[in-house]
C-alpha cells in the first residue's frame, strides 16, 4: 500500500521537475534575448561604428511594427553575434537606413507568430504543471489505491448475478435470521407483487452481531438468492478522506444503485460513519458527520419500493446515531448471534465440504465443545486442521488435526473463543434459568423472549425479555420486580451448587443501583420520604463528585439511605428465593434444556411450565 503511494509521488515529482526545467530554459532564453536588445542610442552608435555584417528587417504581418536584426562582431571577443531592435514603424526604419546610406538590408514580412511563442507556450506549460500537481495531490488525498482521476467516485465494489454465487444454502444455522430476510429476497425478486397491494417494504436492514457471525455472508446471500446486483462498501473506506469526499461517494453510490435497481447496497462496519453525532471529543469529526448526513439524505430521498434495499452491518449498535434507526431508514434490525450447538454443527458441515474427514471425527462432538465460537472461528478451526493434515501429507483430516487446530485457534483468539468447561456451562445454565423463571412468573416484567448460555464477550449467557413496553412511568411494583429478577441468577446458583460464583456481580450492581434510585430519587421509601438525595450527576460531569466532595446531606441521612437500600434488596432477595424454590422443578428442567440446546426460544421455555410439575407454594408469595 505504502509502496504504491511512494511510486505515485516520485512519478509525479519527476514530471514536475521536467516541466519546471523546461520552463526555466525557456525563460533564460528570453533573458538572453533581452541582453541583445538595443535601445535607439545603442542602435545609432552601432550603425555609426560601421561594425555591421547584415541587417534584416522583419515586419510583423499586416502591421507596421517589426524587429530589426543586426549581424555584428563582438568588439571584445570578435565573435559573430546578432543584436536586435524593436521598431514601431518599419517604413520609418527603411527611410532611416536609406539616409545613413545603408541599402544592403533584407526585408521580410512574417506572420504574427509572437503571440504563439510569447503567450501560448508559457501558458501551456503552466497549465501542464498545474495539472500534474493536481494529479499528484489527488493521489495522496484519495488514499493509496484511488485511481488518479476518480476523485469522489464511489469505491463500492459491485458484484452482479453470476459472480455472486452465495445463497442461503451456504449460510448454515441462522435459521430465524434467514427467515426474517426471506421477505426481502421475495420483494427483490418480484417487487410488483408487493407494490400491487400497497405493501411497504423496509428500506434498510441493519444486521447486528459480533464479528465473524456471518453478517457479510448473509447480506451477500440475500443478493444471491434474489439474483440482483450487490454493491458493497465499508464504512471505514469513508473515513480516511478529505472533507466532503465521503459525502460525494455516498451520492455516487446511490446514483449507481438507482441505475441498477433492484439491487442491494451493503454498508459494512457502518459504525465507522454512523457514530452518534456531536459526541466527538474536541469538536467532533466533520467528515464523518457530513458523510452520515448524506447517507440519511439519500435514504430519505429514494421512494419506498424503488427496489433498493440498503443493508448494513455493525457489531456496535450501541454507538450508532439514533437518527439511523428512524422509520424510513434502517427500520428493520436483525440480530445475528453466535451459533448454538446445532448451528455450530451445521456450520461445521458446510465448511467440512471438500475436506475429507476420517471416520473418527464427530462434528457433533466438536460442536458441543466449541460454545462461543462464531462461524468464522469454526471455519478457521477446520482450515487449520486441514493445513495440519496437508503438512503431514495426509489426504484426509484426523481427530488429532482437529485437536491441535483447536489449541491453536482457541488460544489465539482471546476470551470469546475460550473453551467453556462443563462446570461453567452448568452454572450459567442455572443462573440464566433463575432469571428467566422470575421474569416469567412476576406480573409486570417479561415475558421471556429467549434464554441463552452461549458466551458473549464478558457475559456467560443472557436472558432476554421481550422488547420493553413503552410505559411512561415505572411503578414501584415493577421496579421491585426488576430487582427480584436481577437477584434470581445468584439465588438459582445457591440452590443447586454448594458454592457461589462471581458471575452475579453485574446483577448485584444493577439491583443496588435501582434500589438506590427508588430511595433517593423517586421517593419510594417511607423512611426517607419525598426528598431528592440524588446528586443528579450525569456522566458529563464526571469529576464533579471529586471536586465537590459534599453530598448535600449529612451522615445521618446517608446511613438511613444505606439501610433502606439494604432493606429493599433483602426483601427482594427473600422473594426471589421463595419463588425459585417454588419452581425448583422448572429450574432443573430449564437448565437441562439449556445445556442441551444452549439457546431456547419463548415457546420452548413456556412449555416447561406446562409439562413440569410445579411445587405447591408453601406460602402466598406476593411482590
Ligand atoms: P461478519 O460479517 O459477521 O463479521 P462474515 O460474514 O464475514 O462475518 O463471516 C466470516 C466467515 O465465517 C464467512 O466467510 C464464512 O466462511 C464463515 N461463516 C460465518 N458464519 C457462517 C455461517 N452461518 N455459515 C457458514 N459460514 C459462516
Ligand atoms: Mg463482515
Ligand atoms: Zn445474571
Amino acid at each position: 500500500m505504502n509502496d504504491r503511494r511512494n511510486r505515485g509521488i516520485s512519478g509525479a515529482s519527476v514530471l514536475i521537475f521536467i516541466l519546471v526545467l523546461f520552463g526555466a530554459l525557456w525563460f533564460t532564453n528570453q533573458m538572453d534575448q533581452k541582453e541583445n536588445e538595443l535601445n535607439w542610442n545603442q542602435f545609432e552608435k552601432l550603425i555609426a561604428s560601421g561594425n555591421i555584417k547584415n541587417i534584416d528587417i522583419i515586419q510583423n504581418k499586416d502591421v507596421p511594427t517589426g524587429r530589426v536584426e543586426i549581424g555584428t562582431k563582438n568588439e571584445i571577443s570578435g565573435e559573430d553575434e546578432t543584436k536586435y531592435l524593436f521598431t514601431s514603424d518599419v517604413n520609418e526604419m527603411q527611410e532611416y537606413l536609406k539616409k545613413k546610406g545603408i541599402e544592403n538590408y533584407t526585408m521580410t514580412n512574417v506572420p504574427q507568430d509572437s503571440w504563439f511563442a510569447d503567450t501560448l507556450i508559457p501558458m501551456l506549460l503552466v497549465v501542464a504543471a498545474v495539472f500534474v500537481l493536481f494529479m499528484f495531490m489527488n493521489r495522496q488525498g484519495g488514499g493509496a489505491n484511488a485511481k488518479a482521476m476518480n476523485f469522489g467516485k464511489s469505491r463500492a465494489k459491485l458484484s452482479r448475478e453470476g459472480d455472486n454465487n452465495v445463497t442461503f444454502s451456504k449460510v448454515a444455522g441462522l435459521r430465524e435470521e434467514k427467515e426474517e430476510l426471506e421477505e426481502i429476497v421475495d420483494f427483490l425478486k418480484s417487487p410488483k407483487k408487493y407494490i400491487q397491494v400497497g405493501a411497504r417494504i423496509p428500506k434498510g436492514v441493519l444486521l447486528v452481531g459480533p464479528p465473524g457471525t456471518g453478517k457479510t455472508l448473509l447480506a451477500k446471500a440475500v443478493a444471491g438468492e434474489a439474483g440482483v446486483p450487490f454493491f458493497t462498501i465499508s464504512g471505514s473506506d469513508f473515513v480516511e478522506m478529505f472533507v466532503g469526499v465521503g459525502a460525494s461517494r455516498v451520492r455516487d453510490l446511490f446514483e449507481e444503485a438507482k441505475r441498477n435497481a433492484p439491487c442491494i447496497i451493503f454498508i459494512d462496519e457502518i459504525d465507522a460513519v454512523a457514530r452518534r453525532r456531536g459526541t466527538g471529543m474536541g469538536g467532533g469529526h466533520d467528515e464523518r458527520e457530513q458523510t452520515l448526513n448524506q447517507l440519511l439524505v439519500e435514504m430519505d430521498g429514494f421512494g419506498v419500493n424503488e427496489g433498493i434495499i440498503v443493508m448494513a452491518a455493525t457489531n456496535r449498535v450501541d454507538i450508532l446515531d439514533p437518527a439511523i434507526l428512524r422509520p424510513g431508514r434502517f427500520d428493520r434490525k436483525v440480530v445475528v448471534g453466535r451459533p448454538d450447538v446445532q448451528g455450530r454443527e451445521e456450520i461445521l458441515e458446510v465448511h467440512a465440504k471438500g475436506k475429507p474427514l476420517s471416520e473418527e471425527i464427530d462434528l457433533k462432538q466438536i460442536a458441543q465443545t466449541t460454545a462461543g465460537f462464531t462461524g468464522a472461528d469454526l471455519e478457521n478451526l477446520l482450515n487449520e486442521a486441514a493445513i495440519l493434515a496437508a503438512k503431514a501429507s495426509r489426504v484426509f483430516l484426523i481427530q488429532e488435526d482437529i485437536k491441535k487446530a483447536f489449541v491453536k485457534v482457541g488460544i489465539g483468539a482471546e476470551k470469546k473463543s475460550r473453551v467453556i468447561s462443563d462446570k461453567e456451562k452448568r452454572i450459567t445454565a442455572f443462573h440464566e434459568a433463575g432469571h428467566a423463571i422470575l421474569f416469567h412468573v412476576l406480573p409486570d416484567v417479561g415475558p421471556v423472549y429467549s434464554v441463552s448460555i452461549i458466551p458473549t464477550g464478558s457475559a456467560g449467557g443472557y436472558t432476554m425479555p421481550l422488547p420493553e413496553r413503552d410505559d411512561m412511568f415505572d411503578t414501584k411494583g415493577k421496579m421491585l420486580q426488576d430487582i427480584v429478577v436481577s437477584l434470581g441468577g445468584r439465588v438459582a446458583e445457591e440452590e443447586v451448587l454448594d458454592d457461589i460464583t462471581t458471575g452475579a456481580s453485574q446483577d448485584i450492581k444493577q439491583a443496588t443501583d435501582l434500589a438506590k434510585s427508588m430511595v433517593t430519587k423517586f421517593g419510594m421509601s417511607e423512611t426517607v420520604g419525598l426528598v431528592n438525595y440524588d446528586d443528579d450527576s450525569d456522566e458529563v460531569f464526571i469529576g464533579r463528585d471529586l471536586a465537590h466532595a459534599s453530598r448535600g446531606y449529612g451522615e445521618g441521612v446517608a446511613t438511613v439511605i444505606d439501610q433502606e437500600v439494604k432493606r429493599i434488596i433483602d426483601e427482594c432477595y427473600a422473594k426471589a428465593k421463595a419463588l425459585i424454590r417454588e419452581y425448583d422443578s422448572v429450574l432443573h428442567a430449564c437448565a437441562d434444556l439449556l445445556l442441551e440446546k444452549e439457546k431456547i426460544s419463548r415457546e420452548e421455555f413456556e412449555d416447561l411450565f406446562k409439562t413440569v410439575d410445579i411445587n405447591e407454594p408453601d406460602e402466598m408469595i406476593r411482590v
